[in-house]
């Protein structure tokens, strides 16, 4: 459904992807988990166009998006440092995306009603950001970012600001909403809990290159090199 095809980046003569091959099923929830600078936000952003390999192809349901802009890329993507709209309230920051496409409102408000509901904001939807928790500025971005149906959401650390409980309350809600619309998710992180928890598939990352890909279950429990167990004992 999405296929990266050996996708290579470097930044200033320093390769740091090196011949890429993934891809992701329509409705899977898939996990690029490893350390810090082997990679992983370069690739989603490649994923996303902001960002443009030396060379491959990406392809989206059977198309090729390799010189396709981000914005007719039909992606989602919701990322650390969550930048909603200050000085919009919660339901114009989620409507956004739709006024862009010139969407009837009263189509617009019941889409964004929906989406209130899903993320469990109702209550909040004339709340400005600053008066939000970071996690539910997050939700709210969560519900930017897929309102306009995306076909595939893309998600680069965008609990790791948040502290342990909410974060797993979070990371259930995700899951639950990402089965509901079965959309094709790709989410980065560095932490292996996180990936063990959310997870169809996981492909770890060391150095711009894949050290495996499985279910948390093969990976956790067949770790294919030293690295991969290394990096999956700090689970726990
Ligand atoms: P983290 O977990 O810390 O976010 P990451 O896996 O997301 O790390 P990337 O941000 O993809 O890592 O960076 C991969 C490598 O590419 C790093 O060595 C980084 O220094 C380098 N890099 C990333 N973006 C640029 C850039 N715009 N210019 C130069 N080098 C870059
Ligand atoms: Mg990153």
């Amino acid at each position: 459904y999405v296929t990266i095809e050996n996708i290579s980046k470097a930044f200033k003569g320093q390769t740091v992807l090196h011949d890429l091959n993934l891809s992701f099923k329509q409705g899977e929830f898939v996990t690029l988990l490893g350390p810090s600078g082997c990679g992983k936000s370069t690739l989603l952003r490649i994923l996303a166009g902001l960002t443009s390999p030396e060379q491959g192809v990406i392809k989206i349901d059977g198309c090729d998006v390799t010189n396709v802009k981000a914005k007719d890329r039909q992606i989602g993507m919701v990322f650390q440092s969550y930048a909603l709209f200050p000085n919009m309230t919660v339901s114009e920051n989620i409507a956004f995306g739709l006024k862009m496409q010139k969407i009837p409102s009263e189509t617009i408000k019941q889409k964004v009603a929906r989406m209130v509901a899903l993320v469990g904001l109702a209550g909040k939807e004339n709340a400005y950001p600053r008066e939000l928790s970071g996690g539910q500025q997050q939700r709210v971005a969560l519900a930017r970012s897929i309102v306009t149906e995306p076909k595939v959401l893309l998600l680069d650390e965008p609990l790791s600001a948040l502290d342990a409980q909410i974060r797993k309350n979070l990371q259930k809600q995700l899951r639950t909403i990402q089965q509901e619309l079965n959309i094709t998710t790709v989410l980065v992180t560095h932490d292996q809990e996180e990936a063990m928890a959310v997870s169809d598939r996981i492909y770890i990352l060391n150095e711009g290159r894949i050290a495996q890909s499985g279910t948390p279950h093969e990976i956790y429990t067949k770790p294919g090199s030293e690295f991969v167990a290394r990096f999956i004992g700090n689970y726990n």
